[in-house]
């Protein structure tokens, strides 16, 4: 039987990163971090539950990715370079090959980002999965939701609506061919974190969100923030050729309400376009504008002839559905 000091010694510790900013990692009370001079810290947390977040059975290893990745979101979204990040666990029982995994996926994202694992807890319980991330940003630039300004554009990566397509085809509302299948459920299980382009966005962009919920609520969250409204142009959404082949209204709903993403949603002023493009050149990052930041309070959604969008969008909430 593994023991709780084994099973963090095995899948933890001995993976441990060596990083400069670390003074301390696992194994003492505390970990121990020195920050850089100058910069404030960015402190995040995400729990994903079994059942909830994620499909008893979900490959262990996806979800180690996705467990970190979800951080690391909420990290690019603000422009913080990640520092390191503590992981509380709670596990029906000491499974090896799933321990295996779910550090393997965790571990393998945590090095690409240079973000390694310092601490954490772990406990006997229904499967959850906790994390703490810590990052750093220069005083005054982290990209925060109440920084949008009137006439602003409005820029998102990658192509939202491709998890929510992937939930569908599990929950099998709809059905999928074979490789559009493959690569909805692996935007949706392995989701890629925009850490390197929301770093290169400080001093660019005003306003930042990273996608969990869906286009409409998040960037609502930045509206109400911010005090201001926006139009967004329906039809100059980015859309994957996987999306692209289900019906229009779909593809609406989708890419304006379906949640898990975690791409960017980005404000920033028109005069700094071409700063925004070659930024997202520079981190290999689609982005596409696809709105302007107003005055008038409210999301309004219009098709290519700037035509009213009547569309009844349903962005996610735990406690209400
Ligand atoms: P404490 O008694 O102070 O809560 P623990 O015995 O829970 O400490 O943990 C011992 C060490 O292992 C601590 O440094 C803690 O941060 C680390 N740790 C515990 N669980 C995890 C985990 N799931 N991942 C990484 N580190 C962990
Ligand atoms: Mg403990």
């Amino acid at each position: 039987m593994l023991s709780e000091f084994t099973l963090i010694a095995r899948y933890f510790q001995s993976r441990q990163q060596a990083d400069s900013r670390v003074v301390l990692g696992i194994g003492d009370d505390c970990a121990l971090l020195a920050p850089t001079t100058g910069m404030q810290l960015a402190i995040s947390s995400d729990m994903l539950v079994e059942g909830r977040h994620f499909f008893p059975g979900t490959d262990p290893t996806r979800l180690g990715h996705k467990s970190l990745a979800v951080n690391l979101s909420d990290l690019a979204a603000m422009g913080a370079t990640p520092m390191g990040f503590t992981l509380s666990l709670a596990l029906p029982k000491a499974n090896e090959t799933w321990l295996a995994g779910f550090s393997g996926g965790l571990l393998a994202l945590a090095e690409q980002y240079q973000c390694p694992l310092i601490g954490g807890d772990t406990t006997k319980g229904p499967l959850t999965i906790s994390i703490t991330i810590l990052g750093q940003t220069p005083a005054g630039q982290a990209l925060r939701r109440d920084a949008a300004q009137v006439g602003d554009d409005i820029w998102i990566t990658g192509t939202p609506g491709d998890a929510r397509l992937g939930l569908a085809a599990l929950q099998e509302e709809i059905t999928l061919p074979p490789d559009m299948l493959a690569y909805a459920q692996q935007r949706l299980e392995a989701p890629t974190p925009r850490v390197q382009l929301g770093q290169a966005l400080r001093g660019i962009a005003h306003a930042a969100i990273d996608l969990s919920d869906g286009l409409s609520g998040d960037l609502g969250h930045i509206l109400t923030a911010s005090g201001v409204g926006a139009t967004i142009v329906a039809d100059d959404l980015p859309v994957s050729s996987a999306l692209g082949m289900q019906p229009q209204e779909r593809q609406r709903q989708y890419g304006l309400a379906g949640g898990d993403d975690y791409e960017l949603c980005i404000t920033a002023p028109f005069p700094r376009r071409a700063a925004m493009i070659a930024a997202a050149a520079a981190c290999h990052t689609p982005l596409t504008r696809i709105g302007t930041i107003e005055q008038q309070p409210g999301l309004r959604i219009v098709d290519q002839r700037g035509t009213l969008l009547d569309l009844a969008l349903f962005s996610f909430d735990h406690f209400t559905s």
